[in-house]
Order: structure tokens, then sequence, then C-alpha cells
């Protein structure tokens, strides 16, 4: 159920809403929009009447959702998630957010170099996995806690922000210092008990959907993190599998504005997942501006032939910045912006 607060509604008000909601066996989700106090009843008491609710002191309207994602749905807050980090970029507002970097971290002097090269272009965000998710056990695994080390040093000294991937739980609490977002990986999206222990973590987790995974399962995992009370979530497009064999996945760019519908959660493109091949990532990364992605993560590498990991996919540091520049000129017809105007 989601009771709306009138503007005017008192705390008064409010607190009798939440206790007569527990009193039903509700769990109570609060969230303070733009003007209004919004309520979500998550559970399923066995009887109660929705009626009660709407005749309630300071309640604009009371409905149930018959939707299975109730924290996820858009109606827990109609005017959207937004997400500010510490140097202030903004995610889920006019901001079409870009986030690059190479597929894994291998070095110190690759990853400063990437840093520079993300920056220049005008990212706002370092990607690079430290711990990699690999088809086979013998390619390479990633460098762990000491690639952090890396990242952290190279983004705090270009003034960018840290994502990079968590495949689980014991890798939470070392990561802390490290990562401004923890990035879900598609392998990862129905790891229920990764996905519930991230909810109770107060920092920003970007999920990415599974390869065969439908829109709502995708909406159905955001859930697991969102009822543990960890609101600072992202989505990310990033390819399904299909019977198409000459790109790497099927990027499915209408999963985004289908998204933006049904969920108020920023929602992102990886284009380079995406398609697979380095030709086409600008194509895929303009098609998601354009269909509403609320910013973009993308692999970018300062030497891809000689990367460890994706390099067939890995844009080389000018395409990017010539990339990003044609993201700038687009993005207005659209309403938005790149790099903050
Ligand atoms: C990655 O971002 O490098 C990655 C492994 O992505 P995905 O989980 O989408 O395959
Ligand atoms: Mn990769």
């Amino acid at each position: 159920m989601i009771v709306a607060m009138q503007d005017q509604a008192t705390e008064a008000h409010i607190q009798s809403v939440i206790e007569r909601m527990v009193e039903l066996g509700f769990n109570v989700h609060r969230t303070t929009g733009a003007t209004q106090v919004i309520l979500a009843g998550v559970g399923n008491p066995a009887q109660f009447d929705v009626t009660e609710f709407q005749v309630m002191g300071g309640v604009q309207d009371a409905y149930r959702i018959s939707s299975p994602y109730k924290l996820a749905g858009r109606s827990f807050r109609p005017e959207g998630t937004k997400i500010t980090f510490r140097n202030g970029t903004v995610v889920g507002g006019e901001e079409v957010v870009v986030m690059a970097g190479p597929c894994s971290v291998e070095s110190k002097e690759q990853i400063l170099l990437s840093a520079q090269q993300v920056a220049a272009a005008g990212g706002k965000f370092l990607r690079g996995g430290a711990y990699k998710p690999r088809s086979s056990p013998y390619s390479f695994q990633g460098m762990g806690i000491p690639g952090l080390e890396i990242m952290r040093e190279a983004a705090d000294k270009t003034n960018l922000l840290v994502i990079s991937e968590v495949m689980e739980i014991s890798q939470i609490e070392p990561m802390l210092p490290y990562v401004d977002v923890f990035q879900v990986g598609a392998r990862n999206m129905q790891n229920f008990n990764l996905l519930r222990e991230l909810g109770h973590v107060r920092k920003p987790v970007l999920l990415k959907r599974g390869i065969a995974a439908t829109i709502e399962e995708v909406l159905l995992s955001a859930e697991y993190i969102l009822a543990g009370g960890n609101y600072d979530l992202m989505l990310c497009e990033r390819g399904i599998r299909t019977f198409e064999t000459y790109t790497r996945n099927t990027m499915d760019v209408s999963a985004i504005p289908v998204l933006k519908k049904l969920t108020h959660l920023p929602v992102f493109g990886d284009p380079s997942h995406g398609v697979g091949k380095r030709e086409f990532v600008p194509a895929l990364a303009l098609a998601s501006v354009a269909a509403g992605a609320d910013g973009l993560l993308m692999e970018m590498h300062p030497n891809p032939d000689k990367a460890m990991s994706d390099g067939a996919q890995s844009l080389f540091p000018d395409q990017l910045t010539q990339l990003v520049n044609q993201m700038k000129a687009l993005a207005p017809i659209v309403g938005r912006n790149v790099g903050g105007k």
C-alpha cells in the first residue's frame, strides 16, 4: 500500500498513519519527495481497508499496489531518485553522468592514465574491476584490494568517483573505504544473499541486468536492496543474450524508457557489454542517451589491444572524448546535459 501525505501534513499526522500501518503488520518505508511525504507499506496483512487510510488526517491519497515491487515502483517516489555524491555529481538529475574506465584494474600506470583520460573527456566516475567474474577460471581474476587502492588514489587525484564490482558478501566490508558505488554484475543480479546484504550498506549500488533477466526480475532484485533501506540504487541495461551471435549481447535499448516509466530509480546504459564490439559502442551510447538514460557505464582503456579483459569492446581514449562531445550535442534534445551543461 502507498499512502501519499498532503504537502501540509504535520509530523503528528505522519506518525499516526505509520502507527496504524505497523499495527496492521506493514513494514513502513518513508520517503520525502519534493513536497510531500510518501509512506510505503510492505507486507501482506491479512485484512485491511484502504479507505481507512484515505480518511485519516493529513492524507492526500492511499491505494493498494498490485505490482510485486513496491519500493522500486515509480509511485514510491514519483519525481525520481536523485543521488548526490561527494564531488557534487548528481545522478538522476538533468545531467547524463559518464562512468568510464577499463574493464579490469591491471596496474597503477594503467589506472592513473585512465583516470586522467576519463576526467579530461568529461567523465565523473572511474570504473574498473578489482574482482572479475570471468567465464573461465583460468582467465585473469582481478587484483583485489591492491587494485582498489590504486583506483582510489587515481580517482582522488582527478576528482573522479570510484565504481567497482562486488562479487560476494565477504568483499563488501573491505571495499567500503575505496568505492563510491558498488557495482553488482550481470552474473550476480539474482544473488539474493548479496543483494540483501547490500540493502544494509549505506553506500550507493548500481545493479546490472542479468543476461537472461526480464525487466520485472530486475525490479524484484532491486526490491531486495531497497527493502533493506538502501535507497541509493541505480539500474543498468547491459545487453541480454538472444539468438544473435554477431554481437556479444543484444543491447536492449527499449528497457531504458520502460524502466524509466516503471521505476523511480536512475537507469544507466552499458553499451560496451551491450554490443561487445568497439566500433558499435558510440552508436549504442548515443541511442541510450536518446532513450532517456541517466548515465552511461563504458569501457575505455589507454591501450585496448593490450587489455587483460574486454579489450575488443574498450574505446580508445580519443574515441571516448569524441563520443562525450557527441553526447553533449545530443542531450539537450531530450532535455538533458552531459558534464553539467
Ligand atoms: C564489467 O562491468 O566489466 C562486467 C563484468 O559487466 P557485466 O556484469 O555486465 O558482465
Ligand atoms: Mn568488462
